[in-house]
């Protein structure tokens, strides 16, 4: 289908979330701009809802940390807006480095027991890159692996992350994968892994999936290693249109940053910021790898959005970070965080307002009004203005 076209990413039947809308007329959604280009991106998203009269009433939170015990954590009236609407929009967050700072990000996905983050990927038809055929969908799963934050020094200078990876955890995950599978007909699902070096923590994984394989017979079910899959979607995406991709949160090491950084330059404008920023990566993720480098190979990073979802609560966010190098400069790309309420409105089941801002969003980038990021020159509010014209 034409990349114009709303790609209708539904929420499997198995959320609990289906049935907050039309009924009740207008429902409360909480808000967090967020650190850095947060605030730019979320003003536009809701300048957008507003004229498209979208029925949601936004209730804003911050998440400017509190120390706790000297550690530092989420203020209890962003948790419990959250916890009561059981719906967030969030911008990103900066996560300080260092000791006493745990990432706000991870204390969301734990309180929330949001296990499952969806990464959409798609390619915009009228900004041109060396590839017009992108159209993946990740699954990860995101409450375990290293991501778990569990780390102690060994003796001085030695220290210890724990990988932590469940059967449950990844039953919860490949289930949710299979489920979202049939509820947007990409009948095919593949485990990605390094199941060959990993053997105890990805084997469980893949065991997980393999034992539910058989209940959805109308679901193709295969797997294949991290690396292998970068190298394939670089040399040509087309094969992964029909699938999803589900994979275990768990470190790596450098293999298959190569194809991530010929990715990224491949998308151009932004792309080779990208990928020096990946190539200066000395450990991540396999669903961090593989979502870069797909944002890569469309244009990068301000297009990308994405989904936690949990069985009480679901938030959704760019994939991108706070972008402090140009936050203030009205240069930041909306896109990302726009698509990802997108994807917040179809879990909402307001399929309309969702299609209607989506591809007021693409044909806006298509007729060349886009920010810098995609060798444009519009400024975060006149790209604004070019979709609410769209409306
Ligand atoms: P980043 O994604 O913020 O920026 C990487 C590059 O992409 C920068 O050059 C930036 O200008 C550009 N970029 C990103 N989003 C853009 C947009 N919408 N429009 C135009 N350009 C855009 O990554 P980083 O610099 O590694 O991280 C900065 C901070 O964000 C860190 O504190 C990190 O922990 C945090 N972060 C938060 C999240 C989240 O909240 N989910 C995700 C990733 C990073």
């Amino acid at each position: 289908s034409s990349p114009l076209s709303s790609p209708r990413i539904r929420a499997p039947t198995t959320d609990t979330r289906l049935d907050l809308t039309v009924k009740t007329g207008t429902v409360n959604v909480t808000l967090i701009p967020g650190d850095g280009i947060g605030p730019e991106i979320a003003q536009s998203v809701k300048e957008i809802f507003d004229v498209a009269k979208v029925p949601i009433k936004w209730e804003e939170v911050s998440v400017a940390p509190i120390l706790v015990d000297g550690v530092s954590t989420i203020p209890a009236d962003a948790i419990s807006s959250i916890k009561k609407n059981t719906i967030a929009l969030k911008g990103p967050l900066a996560t300080p480095i260092g000791k006493g700072h745990v990432s706000l990000n991870l204390t969301l996905r734990r309180t929330f027991n949001l296990y499952a983050n969806v990464r959409p990927c798609r390619s915009v038809e009228g900004y041109k890159t060396a590839y017009d055929n992108v159209d993946t969908v990740i699954i990860r799963e995101n409450t375990e692996g290293e991501y778990s934050g569990i780390e102690h020094e060994v003796v001085d200078g030695v220290v210890q992350s724990i990988k932590l990876i469940t059967h449950e955890a990844s039953s919860r995950v490949a289930r949710y994968a299979f489920e979202y599978a049939r509820a947007n007909n990409r009948l095919h699902v593949t485990a990605v892994h390094k199941a060959p070096i990993m053997k105890m923590s990805d084997g469980m994984f893949l065991r997980a999936c393999r034992e539910l394989a058989p209940e959805y017979p109308d679901v193709k079910y295969d797997e294949d290693l991290l690396d292998r899959v970068c190298l394939r979607i670089v040399q040509n995406p087309g094969p992964y249109a029909d699938r999803v991709m589900v994979m275990p949160n768990v470190r790596r090491t450098l293999t298959g940053l190569g194809c991530v950084c010929v990715a990224a330059r491949a998308g151009g404008g932004r792309g080779r910021g990208l990928a020096d920023r990946v190539g200066s990566a000395c450990a991540q993720l396999y669903g961090d790898i593989l979502s870069d480098m797909c944002a890569g190979l469309i244009g990068g990073l301000g297009l990308t959005p994405s989904g936690n979802i949990g069985k009480d609560a679901s938030i959704f966010e760019a994939v991108h970070g706070s972008a402090p190098d140009i936050a203030g400069k009205g240069m930041a790309n909306p896109t990302a965080l726009i698509l990802s309420s997108a994807m917040m409105m179809r879990h909402m089941q307001m399929y309309d307002f969702a299609d209607k801002i989506e591809s007021a969003t693409l044909r806006t980038i298509a007729e060349g009004n886009c920010t810098r990021d995609l060798r444009g020159k519009s400024s975060t509010q006149q790209f604004t203005q070019g979709i609410i014209s769209k409306l």
